[in-house]
Formats: C-alpha cells, structure tokens, sequence
C-alpha cells in the first residue's frame, strides 16, 4: 500500500545463477502468485543483501565462503565513507574521494556475490521474497519493478533524517546524510557568497545571505560548523574580503549542550572554543518552524522568536525508513521506533531474515527480560535474594551475554552493586552478604537505558557486519559444533557467540586544526595532537587503496592551495 503501483503489472525476476533473469510471467502485485525462483540445480544458499552502506559493505568485504548465492540490491552503486562528509562540503576532501564502487569491492571478492541497482520497497518474510524497483535517480527512473526470492535475508538499509515533522524542514533545510548532501551544502555554501557580492544588495540583505544556521548540536552539526568556519577563515577571506565580516554561524541546540554523548570536558572545550571563534550557540533552541526566509525557534521560556537565514542545515538524529517500518508492521513490531533483533543480529520473529546498522537494535525489553530469568536462575531456593558471590557470578553471565553491559559497569556509572563487589574481592566474609534481587534488578534497569544507547554509528555497523559475515562463513561447521554460551531459555547452546560490540572511541573535529577524541576507558585528549590522531585514524579506515590515496592526496592539496571554492 506504500506504492501507487501494487496492483499494477510486474515484471518478475528471478534469481538464476546470481544474474536477476526476467520470467516471461506478469503478474500483479496483489496475491501475486510469484514465480517459485528456487533453481532445482542451484545448490547455493541465496543470500540478499540490501544496501551498500557500512553494515552492507563490511559484511560483503568478510564473506569468504563460496557456498553462497549473493545479491546485494541498493539504490547506491557505492560505499560513501560518512565521517568525511562534512569535509565535503566545504571542499576540504573531494566528493568522489570518499566513495568507493560497490562492483570494485565485490569483483575482488572471487565470490557469487552480484549487485543490481534497485531499492527494495517490500519485504516479504513469509514468502521469502524482496519487491525492488530500479532506483529512482538515475535515468531508470524507477519504472523497472520485480522479486527477488531468498534463503537468508541482510537488511542494512540504514535510516533516514529525522525531522520530527516540523514544519518546513523537508522543503526548506539542507540535510547532510549522503554524498549528493554533502554536494548540494558545498554548491550553496558558495551561492550565499556570490549572492552577497552582488553590488544592488542593502547590507541587510547581504547579512542574511551569509546567515549559516545549523540545527542539531551533535558530532555531525558541530563538525560541520567547525569546518564552515574554517573555510570563511582560510579561504574566504582571502577570496571574498568585501562580505567576510558580514558572515555569522549560528549553532541551534534544544538541549542544555552540544555534543552531550561526549565526555563533559569535552563538551565544555567544545562550547568556548566555539564561543572563542565567534560560532553562535543557542542552546535549549527548538526549531519549530521553517519557511522560506526564517527559522523560528522556542526557547526554554516558551518565547518564540524568528530569524533570517541564507542557509539551514539539518542535523538533529535519524528515523526508521518507510520500508522498515511497513516490514515492523507485518511482522508484529508497530510499536516499535527500529527493527528489534536479538543478540545474534536474527530480527525476531522471522526465519533467516538478518537486520544490522542503524536500521535495527537489539531489543531492550528482551535483554531484561533475559536478565530477569538469570536472576530467578542463579535464586536456586527461591529466597528472593543472593550472596554476593551468586551476584557476581549473575553479572559475569550478563557481561558475557551483553558486552554493552560490560562497556557500562567499565564506565564507572555502575552503582552501588559493583563497589560491593570490589569491597567483597577477597573477603570471604563479605560473600555471605544477602542482597535483594528485586533491588539488584532495580540497580540494574539503568542497564536498560544504556543498552538503548548502542549508538547508530559507523563503528557499530562495521562490527556487525564484520560479525555476521563470520557467521555466514562459519555456517555449516558452527551447526555441528555450537560455540555460543548455554541458553537459560530453551535447549542447547546457540550456534554462535552474541555479537559483542567493542568501542574504540570517538572523534569530534572541532575546527582550527583541534580535534577532541575520547577513547576507550575514558581517555580525553584534546588538540593538534588529535587531530593527526584523526588524520591516520580515518586514513586507514578508508575501503580502499584508491581511496586512501585520494583522501591524503586533498587534504595535502588543501594545505598547499587552500580549499577549491568553485561553484559547479
Ligand atoms: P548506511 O551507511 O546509511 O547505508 C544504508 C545503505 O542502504 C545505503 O547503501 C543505501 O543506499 C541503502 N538503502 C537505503 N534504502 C534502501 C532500500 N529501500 N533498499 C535497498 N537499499 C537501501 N559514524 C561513526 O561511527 N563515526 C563518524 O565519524 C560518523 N560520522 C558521520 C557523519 C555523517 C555526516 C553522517 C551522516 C553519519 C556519520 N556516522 C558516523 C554514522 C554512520 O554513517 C552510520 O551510523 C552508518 O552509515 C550506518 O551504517 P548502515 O550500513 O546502517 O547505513
């Protein structure tokens, strides 16, 4: 219902040998009696993978066994490598710098793994099938329809920008989440300068045409305002120096801070560096409205007030696509806000179907749910409490089940419950100290709160695709010898370990040369020192050789000619 053509005629393909081979069968999507794709021959399980982002293309870059038929189906022919986004709009990196083929990563993977150029906009888990349509962008226009049938399912369809319905933003804001994003913010960054420069403007006017608002005070926005005024302040100046004191960036944040996943020394350098730089910053700022010459904001004291801007970037968080959300409601998940798996990436509630990246979370209500049953496990007399030594058995089997738990009681943000246990590490005595479980579970529910906090990162994405590619790999062999921990719920152990997610910090460029990085285990470091840091960091994370060299080679473009500040 999501799609004006549902009952119109489809042509359908199937998947034949991996090559998508239109059947001479037309149908209409409604009871569609979809040709049964399984080739008699094929012995190959077929594996579709939808999308190309870092879920998509980390699991493809791992798969190493050929005893799979893989399609892979995005409307992206690329892997775009996201955290150099920002450069791109200012033309610190090149747009093409930071994006690699997808049919130059598979080519080298000497598998049965075949891209088409399509988006899915149905999931059928019960019939085993993907409607796809030919993206939509290209001079394919979207008219081509057709199915794919599956064995295994991946969907790392990643989310879409989050505007929370305000009104305005679709049409008015810029947004900066893909390549084509990052472009159009570069072209008119560019336009409000030229615009400024021409002679008939009142001052007023020009003012406005240099007003660069940016909403949403997270890495994203604070990396992109860093770098719009590093650009005014190394290239514009020089190019442009009747308009450059008429330029003003101004930072919206609705909450008390900006970048507040971040460490508080972090944040606090952040704000008065920004402060130092002359960057406005309006925190507990809510956009409420956008038209096309203002943004109107609420403050915390419920006063609304307007201004006028040449250009407003949007960056405030993400939301679940269409696709997902039709797929939740089919299968039992309307109520949720992302696609819920369990802790081996198995969306629940279906067969063989696979979610991972920012489309999908583990589901909190199960982990509890889980943590609960260790609980009533380890309480062998039903006495409602536990010695200290059982809890610290109980947490030993969370920490084993949920690492993100680990991370948490890692964090110092544990309570009570772990300086007891520190208190009890070698004192015999003190192991026979009863504790409630019903306040250990209390004490324990934050655990819940941070577990929703697995952040939608790149970092995130990569490990999961890094992980369940090892499982598809090691498929056969692990359904012969399970590795993964006894299950308290049900039989047998599970074919595989949970996935475990392992931080390895953040980074938060801050313009002028500073970066500030946190790093596991609590680690601030921030200044030049990190910002090389960051230099080598996202140099070696590149996919590519190709691209490797093309990033290092603009960034020393960039300190030998400036940033290029053509508008094309
Ligand atoms: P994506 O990478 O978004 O990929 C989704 C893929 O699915 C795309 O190929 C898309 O074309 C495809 N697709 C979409 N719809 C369909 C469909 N209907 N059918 C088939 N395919 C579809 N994270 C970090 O860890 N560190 C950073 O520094 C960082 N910086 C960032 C900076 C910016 C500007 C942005 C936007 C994000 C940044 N992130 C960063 C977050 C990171 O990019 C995301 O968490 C990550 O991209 C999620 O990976 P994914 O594979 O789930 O989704």
């Amino acid at each position: 219902h999501d799609h004006p053509s549902l009952v119109k005629l489809l042509v359908v393909f199937t998947v034949t040998g991996g090559s998508l081979v239109a059947s001479a069968e037309s149908k209409s999507y409604d009871g569609m009696n979809v040709v049964n794709s399984h080739e008699a021959d094929s012995k190959k399980k077929k594996v579709v993978v939808l999308g190309t982002g870092w879920a998509g293309t980390s699991f493809l870059k791992n798969l190493k066994n050929s005893a799979y038929d893989v399609q892979v189906l995005s409307p992206r022919n690329y892997f775009a490598f996201t955290p150099l986004l920002p450069s791109v709009t200012c033309g610190t990196v090149e747009a093409r710098s930071v994006v690699e083929p997808v049919r130059r990563i598979i080519r080298k993977k000497h598998l049965d793994i075949h891209y088409c150029e399509a988006e899915c906009f149905k999931i059928d888990a019960q019939n085993k099938k993907v409607y796809c349509r030919s993206a939509q962008d290209t001079n394919l226009k979207g008219e081509e329809e057709f199915a794919v049938d599956y064995d295994y399912l991946v969907i790392a369809v990643g989310a879409r920008v989050n505007t929370f319905n305000t009104p305005g933003v679709e049409e008015h804001c810029h947004f900066l989440k893909e390549v084509e994003d990052a472009q159009k913010i570069r072209r008119t960054v560019m336009d409000c300068f030229e615009r400024a420069s021409i002679p008939t403007l009142s001052d007023e006017e020009r003012k406005k045409a240099l007003q660069f608002v940016i909403v949403g005070g997270g890495p994203t926005g604070v990396e992109f305002a860093a770098e719009l005024h590093d650009f005014v302040n190394e290239d514009i100046v020089k190019l442009y120096p009747q308009v450059k004191d008429l330029v003003k960036i101004t930072l919206l944040e609705a909450g008390g801070h900006i970048l507040n996943m971040f460490d508080k020394r972090i944040t606090a350098f952040a704000e008065k560096k920004f402060q130092r730089d002359g960057i406005e910053l309006k925190t507990g700022s809510m956009v409420v409205k956008v038209s096309d010459t203002e943004i109107s904001t609420k403050e915390r004291s419920g006063e609304i007030s307007s201004m006028p801007y040449g250009m407003v970037v949007w960056s405030t968080g993400i939301a679940s696509r269409p696709l997902i959300m039709d797929f939740m409601k089919q299968i039992g998940q309307a109520n949720r806000r992302v696609l819920a798996t369990d802790e081996w990436l198995r969306v629940e509630g279906c067969e063989n179907v696979y979610a991972m990246g920012d489309c999908a979370t583990i589901n909190q209500r199960k982990v509890m749910e889980d943590i609960s049953a260790i609980f009533r496990k380890a309480d062998k007399d039903n006495s409602g409490t536990l010695t200290v030594k059982e809890v610290q058995e109980v947490i030993d089997d969370i920490c084993e089940r949920y690492p993100q738990v680990e991370l948490y009681l890692k964090n110092k943000q544990m309570n009570s419950i772990v300086d007891l246990l520190k208190e009890s590490k070698g004192d015999v005595a003190k192991e026979s100290i009863e504790l409630d479980i019903e306040e250990l579970k209390k004490a324990l529910s934050e655990v819940d709160s941070q577990m929703k906090n697995l952040p939608a990162t790149a970092q995130v994405a990569a490990q999961q695709g890094v992980y369940l590619a090892d499982c598809f790999n090691r498929m056969e062999e692990a359904e012969n010898n399970p590795e993964g921990p006894l299950r308290f719920r049900g039989e047998g152990r599970h074919k595989f370990r949970p996935f475990r997610y392992r931080h390895l910090g953040q980074f938060a460029p801050l313009g002028g040369e500073q970066t500030a990085a946190q790093l596991p285990g609590d680690w601030v470091s921030i200044g030049r020192s990190s910002q090389w840091l960051w230099y080598s960091v996202y140099a070696s994370k590149q996919v590519s050789w190709r691209t490797r060299v093309l990033v290092v080679f603009d960034w020393s473009k960039r300190f030998v000619f400036g940033r290029d500040s053509s508008r094309i």
